[in-house]
């Protein structure tokens, strides 16, 4: 905390891993990653950019935002974590989330290190042309730090597939190179089938093996989902797909309840209010008659499951104790931290199911992994062999958190199983490369 002030997300995130890590540090066991001072060491960045983005609106006026990279731990593999152009961003949210990507990386069987980046710019509201300047602006600083064995970023929150196409056409520009420096393109120039549904699917297949572990499924659960966008849509795509009800979407004005359940009709129409029109989650309520809560949260609202896909933070200890009190045996973090540690402590003490980001989102980031090999052989795989791998990888991530995560009684704390597996193999990594 001292040596971060002012970086409330960055510290929270440090401090959820050193719960698990630091006992585990003071075994027989941990002594030398201890010596080696591996968690002051990962807790650093290896290094961070910030720089200028100048851009000109369609009025003609200047406009200025702050670019950031933060190239977090390489010790696996090349740097790797999405960008997210939101007003919201600044360091500590930057640090936060690459902190939680070396480790989620980790999980994913894959070569890849943690870094992520942004901008404080606000697509929303932007024009296209004013988006594609922002983002070539935003480029001419960031290819001077990236390259397909050094850095490959995505995708996050504001950055979709029109942004990662104007921004890997800067690169090449700049570079005259075509390469998988970029990850989420689409799939004319090298994009990888079943990314854009990565990180929901992924999600749902996590939860669907936690189910399978405590002999349960997803046929017939009735669940909530938070957030409209990329991970969300998604999630609702394959839990409905695999006979669950999903009855609650948001964004950043408020959440819909439809009780008779979001079809695939529905979620289709979602998508082109999101993704093509822009447009606002309580134009749902309107079209198809249910209710719309302004400025709230869908916690409130009886579930079998729940599946936080918006943002961090978007779920208190308040929201957790309805939820519970509801009836809700399972939360499943599609978001990047959206439960608060009060939140969090409360499904752990109640022995719900809760499965911690790092591993339940990693489905996004494996399938940018799948994508940069294929890129490397230059081949392109099928939907179901993306889908398989996809499949293959979770229920890797999940065993590997039962390992490491089975405590009294048989249950299995995801949140320990997460960090003490995903620390481990970048742990013993650092270890054999020396004092670096
Ligand atoms: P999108 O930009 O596609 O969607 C974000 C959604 O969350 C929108 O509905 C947005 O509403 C809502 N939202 C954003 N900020 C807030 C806020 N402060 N309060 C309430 N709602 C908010 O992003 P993604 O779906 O890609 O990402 C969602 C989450 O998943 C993030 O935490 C991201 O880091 C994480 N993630 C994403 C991965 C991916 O592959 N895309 C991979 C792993 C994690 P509005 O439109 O009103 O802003």
């Amino acid at each position: 905390k001292q040596r971060n002030p002012n970086e409330p997300e960055f510290v929270q995130a440090v401090e959820e891993v050193a719960e698990v890590i630091v006992p585990f540090l003071q075994t027989d066991a941990g002594k030398a990653y201890r010596d080696a001072k591996i968690l002051e060491r990962v807790t650093e960045a290896d290094r961070i950019f910030m720089f200028r983005v100048p851009w000109m609106d369609d009025q003609g006026n200047y406009q200025i935002n702050r670019g950031y990279r933060v190239q977090m731990n390489n010790a696996i593999g090349p740097y790797k974590g999405g960008l997210r152009f939101h007003p919201s961003v600044n360091l500590s949210v930057l640090k936060f989330l690459a902190f939680e990507q070396v480790f989620k990386n980790s999980l994913t069987t894959l070569p890849l290190g943690g870094g992520k980046g942004g901008s404080d710019f606000d697509p929303k509201g932007k024009s296209d042309d004013e988006v594609m300047r922002f983002c070539q602006s935003f480029m001419t600083e960031l290819a001077k730090h990236i390259g397909a064995y050094t850095d490959v970023p995505a995708g996050d929150i504001g950055v979709g597939s029109r942004e990662i196409g104007f921004l890997f056409g800067q690169y090449k520009r700049i570079k005259d190179h075509f390469m998988g420096v970029l990850t989420g393109k689409s799939l004319q120039y090298g994009g990888s089938l079943i990314r854009p549904e990565a990180t929901g699917y992924g999600n749902v297949y996590f939860s669907r093996e936690m189910l399978k572990e405590r002999g349960d499924g997803l046929e017939g659960k009735t669940c909530v989902v938070s957030g409209s966008g990329n991970v969300a849509q998604f999630t609702v795509e394959r839990l409905i797909g695999l006979g669950a009800k999903v009855v609650t979407l948001s964004d950043s004005s408020g959440f819909i309840h439809d009780p008779q359940g979001v079809t695939a009709e529905k979620l289709e129409w979602v998508m082109d209010l999101k993704n093509y029109r822009r447009g606002r989650i309580s134009e749902y309520a309107r079209e198809f008659g249910c209710d719309f809560f302004e400025g709230e949260k869908p916690w409130r609202i009886g579930c079998d499951l729940a599946y936080p896909s918006a943002t961090q933070n978007e779920l208190d200890e308040r929201d957790a104790k309805a939820l519970l009190d509801n009836g809700c045996k399972g939360v499943f973090e599609g978001a990047n931290m959206p439960c608060m540690p009060g939140a969090i402590t409360l499904f752990r003490e109640h022995r719900a199911m809760f499965a911690p980001g790092k591993a339940s989102n990693a489905g996004g980031v494996a399938t940018s992994g799948l994508e940069m090999s294929q890129n490397k052989l230059g081949l392109t795989w099928s939907r179901e062999t993306v889908d398989e791998k996809l499949r293959d990888i979770m229920s890797d991530i999940h065993d590997k958190c039962v390992e490491h995560g089975r405590v009294d009684n048989g249950y299995v704390d995801y949140v320990r199983g997460a960090n003490l597996a995903g620390f481990l193999k970048v742990a013993d990594a650092m270890l054999a490369q020396g004092l670096v």
